[in-house]
């Protein structure tokens, strides 16, 4: 008998109907003598239109009232499935995050799980229910506030409590039945992954992949906590994210090899141009960014003239935090003496990742190569240890991954077939 943490998200609860197959699913895990713990996301799109109600009421919701209403999307989708496993006879038990032990930090909107002390969640455990925990949530000490995690940020629950309750495994189930080595919607010879290491999964998730929160595999990886992605709907046997790639070389799939390719379209990239070229110019910049709230990522300047004349910095942002950016760099531009600040919605990120990127000379040549040949112009390049990305613009990302995939040896030999036959229709990403 195991303990396992079972999460669902958004889509795989999206409707009554699916609510009950997940109740079903819960029910045959308990069944097989298993100690269950649920964590569910809100139902579909509930936190949009939560998020799309705050805006009707205000211009700027107080970020105290946004978690209040925020929260009561994931407690729904929990109470109606603990109604829904009543109903096939067994016994559940939903509870709020506070009340399952998720202690946060106070900041609303983007709190930090510090501890899970998940008495109450034993306590039902041990009487025999199935606990439904909701996801995305938690209580914090200092303000005595509820707090919400950031977007998708379910996953980082299911996965804290599995840590706290030292559980067998966290199963993430999901529209998709694993990790794959791209986006199969885009690239159909793209293959499930058996496995991969937490480091390639933080790169993947912070690269734009959507599978998994990028926090929660940070958490994963701090606690150890084996993770396994899998269909919601059927019971193939999914990607595991566990290990490194230092600590197993032989066992662990994705050592020495090359991931997947990930992409990134929520991205906005920043200009800002006549930089005066003297200290204490750029640091002003990233300041003015950094204090509006937005986390830079592939920062590239260049000086095209002699030193001491002006320079340009070009940045990527999150595409929702840059207007907030833009407008504070505005407010230092007159003070700091640059040119001009621009905004360009119109671009993407892709990314090719994994641990064999160390072992492979000229892997920077191969993927500028591959893009070439595609014809895609590549505006701004970073290379890690593990990653290569390339920003280039929206309309040409579906065939650079395309190209990059298939420059990787990533593409499925012809003549195998896939590992599971998706539902395109329902492989929307999962909020
Ligand atoms: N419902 C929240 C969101 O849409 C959290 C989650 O789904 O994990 O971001
Ligand atoms: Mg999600």
């Amino acid at each position: 008998m195991a303990l396992i943490v079972q999460k669902y998200g958004g889509s795989s609860v999206r409707s009554t109907e699916r609510i009950k197959r997940v109740a079903e699913r819960v029910v045959a895990t308990r069944g097989e003598g298993h100690d269950v713990v649920v964590v569910l996301s809100a139902m579909g799109d509930t936190t949009d239109r939560l998020l799309e109600l705050a805006r009707q009421v205000s211009d700027l919701p107080s970020p105290r009232e946004l978690d209040m209403l925020l929260t009561s999307g994931e407690r729904m989708a929990n109470a109606l499935a603990a109604m829904a496993i009543h109903s096939l006879g067994a016994d559940a038990c939903s509870l709020s995050g506070p009340q399952a032990g998720v202690i946060t930090t106070s900041a609303y909107g983007k709190a930090r799980i510090v501890d899970v002390t998940p008495r109450r969640v034993r306590q039902a455990l041990d009487r025999g229910a199935i606990v439904l925990v909701a996801g995305f949530q938690g209580l914090s000490p200092e303000t005595e506030d509820i707090t919400t995690l950031g977007r998708g940020g379910s996953d980082t629950t299911a996965i804290a409590l599995a840590a706290a309750l030292k559980a067998d495994v966290c199963e993430i189930c999901t529209d998709v039945d694993g990790v794959y080595t791209a986006d199969p919607r885009i690239v159909p010879e793209a293959r499930r992954l058996e496995h991969i290491t937490f480091e390639s999964m933080e790169e993947m998730a912070a690269s734009g992949a959507k599978v998994l929160a990028l926090r929660s595999v940070e958490y994963a990886r701090r606690c150890g906590v084996t993770v396994l992605v899998r269909s919601s709907c059927h019971t193939g046997p999914g990607t595991t994210v566990s290990g490194s790639a230092d600590d197993d070389r032989g066992e662990h799939g994705d050592h020495g090899a090359i991931t997947g390719v990930a992409h990134d379209v929520s991205c906005a990239k920043v200009a800002v141009t006549g930089v005066p070229d003297r200290p204490g110019t750029v640091a002003r910049v990233f300041r003015a960014v950094a204090d509006a709230g937005c986390e830079v990522d592939t920062a590239v300047q260049n000086v095209p003239g002699p030193a001491g004349g002006v320079r340009d910095i070009t940045f990527l942002l999150p595409g929702d935090g840059a207007p907030a950016a833009v407008a504070a760099l505005r407010e230092i531009r007159a003070g700091t003496g640059f040119a001009e600040v621009h905004q360009d919605d119109d671009v993407a990120k892709v990314s090719v990742i994994g641990g064999g990127m160390r072992a492979r000379p000229g892997a920077t040549a191969t993927f500028c190569e591959a893009l070439a040949e595609a014809g895609v112009n590549i505006e701004i390049m970073s290379t890690s240890e593990i990653r290569i990305s390339a920003v280039c613009r929206t309309a040409r990302l579906h065939d650079a991954i395309r190209a990059l995939h298939r420059a990787f040896g990533l593409d499925r030999t012809p003549g195998t077939t896939p590992d599971k036959t998706l539902d395109h229709t329902e492989a929307v990403p999962q909020t």
